[in-house]
């Protein structure tokens, strides 16, 4: 199979030039053509030797990665569906202000992508898990969303944050290199603190990145206070429970200085005044800060969200205990948060042979 062009390293691409006998400065024309330019074909290259063209096309391929549809209106959040080149579906979510998520400041451009397709965690709240897992996405398609939705907009995006559909540590080596990409001065150039890798906890991987020298940020997912009340929701939990995880979250804010706690609300589950209270232990031990999402529902799952006052008495528990934790109340969070829902509504209607897109 040939290697995919927008998943391509600038020293990659030195080492191919040099083997076809071609000047090394092509290098960097060509990273200028697939991720500032963002063209799709060797065709529009011009600047580069038709011949060098053909030996690009003979080794590389420009997999299309098509907006299928988008939901919502240009100044509010906007979510993307993307196909594939083998037919299958994912999602991106574009949110144009993002006051206080992840510390940035509030005028900034977040981009929320997918790292697979489906998920195979499971967790019982989630769109993404819902129908299992089909396969990880390779660099290229993860920085794709970006490139597609910079398109789509004309404008440049400022954050990032892989908090789409899939788990990112389990699809480690790919996510790394398109972080790579994204960040490279000669790929989309944005900066290391403004991208964010969320996980539901595969402790031997947060060990694994906290020996990354690249300066992103970790959210961690953790729902539940408890492992009883943790692995209710999230089956990962029995394979690398409390302990575990927690003892990986201290090797890693040794290392790195710092991740952020996400919670999920969900009533009558995990929103009691006692999970507060453990919730509150565990970010003090871990200097950790907290946002706090009420559950978004999600089309044939049972969960629902907490009442105004219930969100804000948890809130008030860990503010107590000294804890810094912010609230969402911007919709178009809750969308982020809950992506894989448009691409479940849009395969089960095509099953259903009620849409054809
Ligand atoms: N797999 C990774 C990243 C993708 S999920 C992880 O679990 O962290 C991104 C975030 O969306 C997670 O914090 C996840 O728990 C949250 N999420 C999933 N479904 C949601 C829903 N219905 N409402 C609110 N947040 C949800
Ligand atoms: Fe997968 Fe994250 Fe959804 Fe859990 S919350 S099923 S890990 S995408």
């Amino acid at each position: 199979m040939k290697r995919s062009l927008p998943g391509i390293i600038l020293e990659e691409l030195a080492d191919f030039l040099e083997k076809c006998g071609a000047a090394s400065y092509r290098a960097k024309q060509i990273t200028d053509w697939i991720y500032k330019k963002r063209v799709a074909s060797f065709d529009a290259m011009t600047d580069l030797p038709n011949e060098l063209r053909g030996q690009l096309a003979a080794e590389f391929d420009t997999p299309k990665t098509v907006v299928l549809r988008v939901l919502g209106s240009k100044d509010a959040t906007q979510k993307f569906l993307f196909r594939l080149r083998d037919q299958n579906l994912i999602e991106s979510v574009l949110i144009p202000a993002s006051p206080a998520l992840y510390g940035q400041p509030s005028d900034r451009r977040t981009i929320c992508v997918s790292s697979q397709v489906g998920c195979a965690y499971g967790c019982k709240f989630c769109a993404s898990g819902l129908d299992g897992f089909t396969r990880n996405l390779d660099a290229g398609e993860i920085v794709q969303q970006l490139i597609e939705i910079e398109k789509f907009c004309g404008e440049e995006i400022d954050n990032v944050v892989f908090m789409g559909m899939g788990e990112p540590l389990a699809n480690l080596r790919n996510v790394l290199r398109a972080i790579r990409i994204i960040n490279a001065p000669w790929g989309l150039g944005i900066g290391a603190r403004h991208i964010t890798i969320s996980t539901s906890g595969l402790a031997p991987q947060i060990r694994e990145l906290a020996n990354e020298p690249t300066q992103f940020r970790l959210a961690l997912s953790l729902h539940g206070a408890t492992d009883e009340v943790r692995g209710r929701i999230m089956p990962v939990n029995r394979k690398y429970p409390l302990k575990v995880l927690l003892e990986a979250c201290d090797y890693y804010v040794a290392k790195k200085g710092r991740l952020t706690f996400e919670y999920i609300l969900i009533a009558g589950i995990n929103d009691t005044d006692e999970q507060a209270r453990g919730l509150a232990k565990i970010a003090r031990r871990l200097s950790a800060k907290i946002n706090l999402i009420p559950y978004n529902t999600v089309e044939g799952l049972e969960w629902s969200c907490p009442s105004h006052t219930r969100q804000e008495k948890f809130q008030s528990i860990l503010r107590k205990h000294g804890v810094t934790a912010t609230l969402r109340r911007e919709k178009g969070h809750d969308i982020a948060a809950a992506c894989g829902q448009l691409r479940l509504q849009t395969n089960r209607a095509e099953r259903d042979g009620r849409l054809s897109v």
